[in-house]
């Protein structure tokens, strides 16, 4: 059986690292932003294109648009860890996993108990002010209305979170490089691997096991060496 090669996999791999996309949150009820049910076909009232609504652009442009449109769509206080985020939390604390690489912003992984979790794209749970640095959580946002205000100075607070025309960490996405560089198993899931930059990260990968997970195919289901076409939290707790 497939898991039973993951479990003997995993069980021999000196170094594992899991590359996880929108499709680890979907079970917990966060709509991917591409798929059929996602996001971008979601009918929007302000009438734009949903790239923009995530763009800096907007977030410059119209501020207080930004942060309703945001508080709506991307923020879900109320999503719990599904089985995927439980059984990757289970395996980092068995010593089989090293890092979680993820581009959700959901924060779903730490939740889930997760320690090594690297969130290339910021989470909702980081927010800082744009003109003094002073940090705050998620209730800064989710408890004003408008736009968010530095209790220090006024500023303007806004989501550590990677808006389309901004450009990735870089600290981040060179420790994601390096994970990937000298892992032996790669385990990618929840993404078609289309788009950037989950795609580009995979290119660094020079390991023995390459491991997709996801529900449909994706462009690297050739070259990897197992491909389970199912649901991610079922694969992951069977190899517990
Ligand atoms: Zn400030």
């Amino acid at each position: 059986m497939e898991i039973q090669k993951l479990k003997s996999i995993m069980d021999t791999s000196k170094s594992t690292v899991f590359l996880g996309g929108a499709g680890v949150s979907t079970e917990s009820g966060i709509p991917d932003f591409r798929s059929a049910a996602g996001l971008y076909s979601k009918e929007n009232e302000m009438g734009y294109p949903p790239e923009y609504l995530l763009s800096h652009s907007f977030f410059a442009n119209e501020t207080e648009k930004f942060f309703d449109y945001y508080r709506k769509n991307l923020i879900y206080p109320n999503a719990k860890p599904n089985k995927a985020h439980i059984a990757l939390a289970e395996l980092e604390k068995r010593g089989k996993l090293d890092a979680v690489i993820t581009q959700n912003i959901d924060g779903l992984h730490a939740l889930a108990g997760s320690k090594n979790v690297i969130e290339i794209h910021g989470s909702i749970y980081r927010n800082y002010c744009m003109s003094c640095n002073k940090t705050y959580g998620l209730e800064k946002v989710t408890l004003s209305e408008g736009v968010p205000r530095c209790d220090s100075c006024g500023g303007l607070v806004r989501p550590d979170v990677v808006l389309y025309e901004e450009g990735l960490n870089m600290k981040l996405l060179d420790s994601a490089i390096n994970y990937i560089k000298n892992a032996e198993t790669l385990i990618v899931g929840g993404t078609s691997l289309n788009v950037y930059p989950v795609a580009g990260l995979l290119e660094y990968f020079r390991g023995k096991n390459l491991v997709i997970i996801n529900k449909t195919i994706t462009s690297y289901d050739n070259r990897a060496d197992l491909v389970f076409r199912d649901s991610i939290g079922d694969v992951l707790s069977g190899v517990l």
